[in-house]
Formats: structure tokens, sequence, C-alpha cells
């Protein structure tokens, strides 16, 4: 993709959604640090299910402390690898409290050395929290950047470095939750919905589905 083709694409899906946000229900920045912990392998929905009793009770580490591990599993069994996730979380509090005063550190440093946080983790609070230009590359991004030829990389690594390098402003704060729902809800991981998309013109995947398929066309007609 060119320069230009890359303003196009995201001024095409800003368009629709100019101040776009993450599906995880979060308060403060320290529920978000735990619910985007809690989200790997995990969907937002499911999240949310488990966090809205949680939060309503935890609104600080010193609260998780206070709760313990075995309460918060209590909390989040209906999310996957809550054993271990449960175990970060109070490890990570533990930290926050101990090393940052209760409060969640503001660099990407301080953040990937808090048990069960990688890099991932650490750029969507600081994109969403803190409002910096990060590009936090989850599953639906690696394809996009791949598919669409945006920021073709091997690794979520190799695709976060070209994103830093294309994405031009004012594009580069949100450039990440645009492409994180344009790929949940249309350039799908199975079946990308190309027919439907609105940036179809600009992506050079070359096994484009330009129609949608027979039993869907059918369903649409009848839902009319
Ligand atoms: S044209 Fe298809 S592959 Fe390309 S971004 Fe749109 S949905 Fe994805």
């Amino acid at each position: 993709m060119t320069k230009d083709q890359i303003f196009e694409f995201f001024r095409r899906l800003a368009e629709d959604n100019p101040a776009p946000q993450t599906e995880l229900e979060y308060g403060n920045a320290y529920q978000l640090l735990v619910a985007v912990a809690l989200s790997a392998q995990a969907t937002d929905v499911g999240v949310n299910k488990a966090t809205r009793a949680l939060f309503a009770r935890v609104q600080t580490p010193q609260e998780m402390l206070d709760l313990g591990e075995a309460g918060l599993k209590e909390h989040i069994k209906t999310i996957g690898l809550f054993n271990s996730k449960a175990k970060n979380v109070i490890a990570l509090s533990r930290i926050l409290v101990d090393e940052h005063g209760g409060a969640v550190p503001d660099t990407r440093e301080a953040l990937v050395r808090l048990p069960g946080v990688g890099r991932k983790t650490a750029n969507v609070v600081l994109n969403c929290w803190f409002g910096q230009e990060t590009f936090a590359v989850d599953t639906h991004i690696f394809r996009l950047g791949n598919r669409t030829g945006m920021a073709k990389g091997k690794t979520p690594d190799q695709v976060e470095a070209k994103l830093e390098r294309r994405v031009p402003q004012p594009f580069r704060r949100d450039s990440h939750h645009w492409m994180i729902l344009h790929g949940r809800y249309v350039c799908k991981a199975r079946a990308p919905e190309c027919w439907r998309c609105k940036v179809a013109d600009l992506c050079s995947f070359r096994k484009k589905v330009l129609e949608p398929p027979k039993g869907r066309a059918a369903l649409e007609v009848s839902a009319d």
C-alpha cells in the first residue's frame, strides 16, 4: 500500500467511527490493565461478564490483594486460563503496591516487567489510558496488516514496527482500534467479507471474497 492509500484506508474507517474505544469495560487505569491481562485468548464479551462484579468490588491493587487469589478465581473462573491469570494479577498488584505506590506506570519498560503483561498488553494500556500512539498488535491487526499489505511481517513485532513507520497522522493514536474492529467484524479470519468492505479497493489481498456465500445471500434477502 502506498502512503496515500494508507491515509485513505484510515480516513474511511474513521468516517463511520470517529472516536473508537476498546470494547473492554473499565473505570480506571488499574482496571484496564487487569481487563487486558485477562483478555488473552478470551473474548472481550467474556471478560466483561466476569469483571462487572469484580470491578464493582475492586478498584485498586490493594483491594485486589485484600480479595486474594482464591476470591479472584471465583470471579474469573469463566475465563480461559483463569488459574494462571489470577496468579499474575495478584503478583502484579503486589508490585504496583510495593514499587509504584499503587499506580499504573506509564512506560512500556515498567509495564512489561509486571507478571503476565507482554508488549501488546502494555501497548493497549499506554494507548487507551495514557493516550500514547502505540500499536497493540493482536491477532486481528496481525492478519489485517498482512492481508492488506499495509504492514507485512512474520511476527507481531515486525508488523508493529511497520505500523509505527507507516501510519500517518491524524490516525496514529486510534488506528489500532479501527483495525481491530475491522478485523473482528468485516475482515474476519476464516472468511473476510470483502464484498461489504469499504477499503476493498485499497487492499492488496489476492483472495478477496467479493460475493457473499449463497446461503448468506438467501438469508439476507429473506430477512428483508
Ligand atoms: S478487502 Fe477483504 S481482505 Fe481486504 S481488508 Fe477488506 S475484508 Fe479484509
